[in-house]
This record gives structure tokens, C-alpha cells and sequence, in this order.
């Protein structure tokens, strides 16, 4: 009989976030310093052969959902064979993808053929100058064509993730209320969180300031009413924290996904990071390292029971988590693309 990772709070996990590499073509303000960060030597990479062997484990412990991501996961060489071969993994029922959509548009046909039906794109503006600003130097003509090309291929979900950085404004949520009435996708805006990953990286010398968005989360939700009535989805569009709206007359959906410990009660989620190490969440540094396991000659059965058991001490939310304050401010010290966001 199949197993289940269930936590000390009675969350049943089944979630997987796979960052498959912590290379990025983009600098994202929020999420990398502009010079980059120290990369990891390729060998500490796990090879395709170890996050099978992972996959597999995890899948016989309960994980039934995973969701590739980064760093930028199509940068990572021949990303299709790892799909392909987490697919045939049997218990796997969703397999989807986050990316920054520069390099998606020639992926598309093979990412849907090896069986990719739901994709996450991110673009925090629709101007062309300001994206080119939050990402230093992407092309946002790319990613629109991306995101056209994947709705007229017939992708089952294709969602636009919108951190709210500090060049966001009224105008830029208008027009993202706009292209969710005209265009079948759901639009995310998402509030910036801070991640502190201490036993990784320096607190004191990499820090990134989270700057407030010029218009708040809540305010663009009230906004929707400018464009008609709208109803709450009732079925969840996701394994995710968002809540969804749809417009009337809308062909896309709305949704918002506010920083609040609340959506932690909920959590289904564990992270398996790029240099090997499963995270229970996104705001702690408590992480195992399953590539020394791996690497090490230890059999399934006993990473198995070390998984189950590191299982236990998944933080009840976000708050329980927090180490690193500096000043009154609390600041991201750690990179969403070394973790896979
Ligand atoms: N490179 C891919 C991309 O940008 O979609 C995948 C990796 S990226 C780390 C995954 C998601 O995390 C993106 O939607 C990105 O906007 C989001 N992200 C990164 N840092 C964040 C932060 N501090 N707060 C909220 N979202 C963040
Ligand atoms: Fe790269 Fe994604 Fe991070 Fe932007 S958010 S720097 S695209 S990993």
C-alpha cells in the first residue's frame, strides 16, 4: 500500500517544487543581485539519474504533483528527457512548469508532447521598459509571444505570475486587468515575500531590499470593480495558496496571492533544490541533504525513513521561520533561484 507523508500538523504533502538548475538569463530585482550569485559547480548539480531516483521515492511516499521550476528551467540540457522520465514514474498525475517564458515559445510543441499541460509564466509588467528594468534586460516581446503561442496550442492552465515589485503601479495592474478580460488566462498578482536561508548564504553581504509596490495588493482587488461584476471561482485552479476571480465576460481569471501565514495552515508543499536538498519551506533554512544520501550508497528504505521523519518538522507557517531582521526591516537573504520559487 502507498504511503503518506502527513506532518506533525496534519498536513498530508503531496506536493513537489523541483528546482532543476539555479542558472537564470534574467536578474530579477527581487530575486538575484545584478552581478549573479556564486554558482554551483555543475557536479553539485543532481544529474537526471538522481532526481528519478527521487522522484521515485518521493512518489511511493504520497508526492503525486510536481512542478519544475528554477533558476530558469529550460536552461537546463535536454530539460524533455527529465520530463519525459518523470512522467513514467508511476503516481506522478501532474507534472507542470515555471519559467520566465524568454526561451518557452520554441520548447512548446516538445513540452506538450512529453505531456506538460500546465504552465506558469512570469512577467511582472507589461511595459516594455519597466520589464526590461525588474528583469535587467529581458525581452518582453519574447514572453508575449510565449504566453500567445501557448494558449493557441491549448495548454490546460496557462497562469501569469505578477510580483508586485516597487515600479508596479496603477496603470500596470489596469492593464493586467485588461489582458485577463481579453486573453484565457489567469493573471497572479503576488506580494513579495522575504526568504531567509542563513545556513546558505550571508546575511550581511547579500541582501536584496524588498521596496513596496506603489500600489497595494488589496487596492488592485477592489480595482476589478471598474471593470464589471465578478464572482469567486469555487473550484481550486491550482494546488496553490490563490484565490481566484473572474470578471464577467472575462476570458481569463484574476487571482491574488497574499504574504499571510494563513495560506501556511494549508500547505502541501516541499521543495527539492537544485544542489540536492529537500526544504520543508520556502522560509526556513532547515533542509536535508538527500544528494550525500545518494551520493553515499544509502538505500531507498533508509532515505525513505529519513525523509518521513524530516517530514515532522515542517514549520507550522511563515513566522515560525524567521532569522534574519536587520534594522526593523525583515530582507530576502537568500535567492529564490538557488531554492526554485
Ligand atoms: N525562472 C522561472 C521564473 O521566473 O518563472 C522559475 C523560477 S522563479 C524563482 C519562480 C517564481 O518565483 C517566479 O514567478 C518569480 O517571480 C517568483 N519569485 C522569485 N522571488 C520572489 C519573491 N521574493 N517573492 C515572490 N515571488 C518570487
Ligand atoms: Fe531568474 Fe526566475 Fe529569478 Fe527572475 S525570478 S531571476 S527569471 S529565477
Amino acid at each position: 500500500m502507498k504511503e503518506k507523508l502527513i506532518d506533525n500538523y496534519n498536513r498530508k504533502i503531496d506536493y513537489l517544487r523541483l528546482s532543476v538548475t539555479d542558472r537564470c538569463n534574467l536578474r530579477c530585482t527581487y530575486c538575484m543581485p545584478e552581478g549573479g550569485i556564486k554558482l554551483l559547480d555543475r557536479r553539485e548539480l543532481l544529474t537526471y539519474e538522481e532526481i528519478l531516483r527521487v522522484v521515485r521515492i518521493l512518489s511511493e511516499l504520497g508526492i503525486k504533483k510536481i512542478r519544475l521550476t528554477g533558476g530558469e528551467p529550460l536552461l537546463r540540457d535536454n530539460i524533455l528527457d527529465l520530463i519525459e522520465g518523470i512522467r513514467n514514474i508511476p503516481g506522478i498525475e501532474d507534472l507542470s512548469l515555471t519559467t520566465n517564458g524568454t526561451l518557452l515559445r520554441k520548447f512548446l510543441k516538445d513540452l506538450y508532447s512529453a505531456g506538460i499541460r500546465r504552465i506558469n509564466i512570469s512577467m511582472d509588467s507589461l511595459d516594455p521598459k519597466k520589464y526590461r528594468e525588474i528583469t535587467r534586460g529581458g525581452d518582453l516581446t519574447k514572453v508575449l509571444e510565449a504566453i500567445e503561442s501557448s494558449v493557441e496550442m491549448g495548454f490546460e492552465s496557462v497562469k501569469i505570475n505578477v510580483v508586485l515589485t516597487s515600479l508596479f503601479d496603477w496603470k500596470d495592474s489596469l492593464e493586467f486587468i485588461k489582458f485577463a478580460i481579453e486573453k484565457p488566462v489567469s493573471i497572479r498578482f503576488i506580494e513579495m515575500m522575504s526568504i531567509s536561508d542563513l545556513d546558505t548564504v550571508e546575511c550581511s553581504s547579500n541582501l536584496i531590499n524588498i521596496d513596496k509596490p506603489k500600489v497595494d495588493i488589496r487596492s488592485i482587488f477592489e480595482s476589478m470593480n471598474k471593470f464589471g461584476k465578478y464572482c469567486k471561482i469555487k473550484e481550486p485552479l491550482g494546488f496553490g495558496p490563490a484565490v481566484y476571480y473572474r470578471i464577467n465576460g472575462s476570458k481569463g481569471k484574476i487571482g491574488f496571492i497574499i504574504n499571510k501565514r494563513e495560506s501556511c495552515y494549508y500547505c502541501n508543499r516541499i521543495r527539492l533544490t537544485s544542489k540536492g536538498s529537500i526544504k520543508l519551506c520556502l522560509f526556513s533554512s532547515l533542509e536535508i541533504d538527500i544528494k550525500k544520501e545518494l551520493r553515499g550508497g544509502t538505500d531507498n528504505e533508509r532515505i525513505k525513513k529519513l525523509i518521513k521523519s524530516f517530514i515532522k518538522r515542517k514549520p507550522k507557517d511563515r513566522n515560525s521561520n524567521i532569522k534574519c531582521k536587520v534594522g526593523s526591516d525583515l530582507k530576502i537573504a537568500s535567492f529564490m533561484n538557488k531554492i526554485g520559487g
